[in-house]
């Protein structure tokens, strides 16, 4: 079987930077400062000014990012054992283990079939006297922010903490309120991931919180640092959290290509979206602003149950796909005994849906390709 259309090419991806990235991991190695450092400093400074919030901490890796938010909340006595989270019920496992791993309970919430992403007309019905806190997923790279998680969470004095893994330089507009914004920025607190494969990518693990709260930024910054304040000084029980300045320094050859690497993205998902005609194929809802959605997976949805059908015909063609995510966290056996309300919507889309080839490596006409081969297969 031939693979004409690779569903991610990493060294594709990395190519255009080869040149800078040798030059930054040259410069960690002959600065013998390996922890931390001006490498860090600099990535936070840049990652800050970029979405516009005060408060950045660099970390490991986005699930370190989210675990670091919730138990800071819960050091700052914020939040307690036993309190419950609202996360969408599609999301990637990691935001329902952040939670977890901080003792508090994930409330999960359908999805709105059309975005995938939470249903906010549903939130309302999930708040509790414990619930602290809705958590954000801009999955997909859409934003997950309207008027709604925004007065929900006023209404009923909760922390909104963006899981933006998958969104960043994603915009939200609010006329009226702010103006826009970017994801990172939108709510009280936001854990980034920049895994090798996300729209921005390390050359390894790496994360980062950010914040619009000092004593959350520097509790989570103490914790990451295994809870010390100043050298050798505990106060918290804390973690080894921090970010490979090696990481930092890859990280700003990347960062100010952001919006450049998104706006690609959005040309191929335009490609798909004009050229897939087949009638028993969902495309994503194309928004109308451009940023709305910075496409880090571009997911359909194949109607009449024949999704294996059509993957394997794909294969066939030599195109390669995913699925994003085939079984969602709360039928994963880890979460065997949380209970949650009927998420239907959430099961169809795993059934359903197909993610496309979007990264660099594939380019416009192959985008175009693809949904020609899509158009022809039928049953
Ligand atoms: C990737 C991802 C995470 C976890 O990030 P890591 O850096 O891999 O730990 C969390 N949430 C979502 C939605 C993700 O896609």
């Amino acid at each position: 079987m031939t693979d004409n259309y690779p569903f991610l090419d990493l060294g594709k991806v990395n190519e255009p930077y080869r040149e800078e990235l040798v030059k930054a991991a040259v410069r960690v190695i002959d600065s013998g400062r390996f922890v931390g450092g001006t490498e860090v400093d600099s990535f936070e400074k840049m990652l800050g000014e970029m979405t516009e919030v005060p408060y950045v901490v660099g970390v490991s890796n986005g699930l370190d990012a989210l675990r670091l938010i919730l138990k800071g909340y819960i050091e700052l006595g914020i939040m307690r054992p036993g309190d419950e989270v609202i996360v969408p019920a599609n999301t990637y496992v990691a935001s329902f283990l952040a939670i977890s791993d901080a003792g508090l309970i994930p409330i999960p919430v359908d999805a709105d079939i059309h975005t995938m992403n939470i249903d906010s007309a549903l939130i309302e019905k999930a708040v509790t006297t414990r619930t602290r806190a809705i958590m954000a997923v801009h999955l997909y790279g859409r934003t997950a922010w309207d008027k709604t998680i925004a007065d929900i969470a006023t209404r009923h004095g909760l922390k909104i903490i963006e899981d933006n893994a998958q969104g960043i330089g994603g915009r939200a507009t609010h006329p009226g309120l702010y103006g826009t914004r970017q994801t990172g920025s939108l709510g009280h607190a936001a854990a980034f991931s920049f895994y090798p494969t996300k729209n921005i990518g390390a050359l390894g693990d790496a994360g980062a919180v950010t914040t619009h709260d000092p004593e959350l930024a520097k509790t989570v910054r103490a914790l990451a640092n295994y809870g010390s304040d100043r050298r050798y000084h505990n106060i918290y029980r804390g973690y080894n959290c921090r970010l490979d300045p090696l990481q930092a320094a890859f990280l700003m050859v990347k960062l100010p290509h952001t919006d450049d690497e998104n706006a690609d993205r959005f040309e191929r998902a335009l490609a798909y979206s004009r050229t897939i005609t087949n009638p028993r194929i969902v495309t994503p809802l194309m928004s109308q602003a451009v940023t709305d959605n910075v496409w880090h997976q571009y997911v359909i949805r194949i109607l009449d149950g024949k999704r294996d059908f059509f993957v394997r015909q794909l294969a066939g063609h030599g195109v390669a796909t995913d699925i994003h995510y085939a079984t969602p966290p709360h039928l994963q056996p880890c979460y065997a005994s949380l209970s949650h309300p009927a998420l239907p919507m959430t099961e169809q889309l795993a059934d359903e849906i197909v993610s496309l080839p979007i990264a660099a490596g594939t380019s416009v006409s192959d985008a175009a390709d693809i949904a020609r081969i899509i158009n022809n297969i039928t049953w």
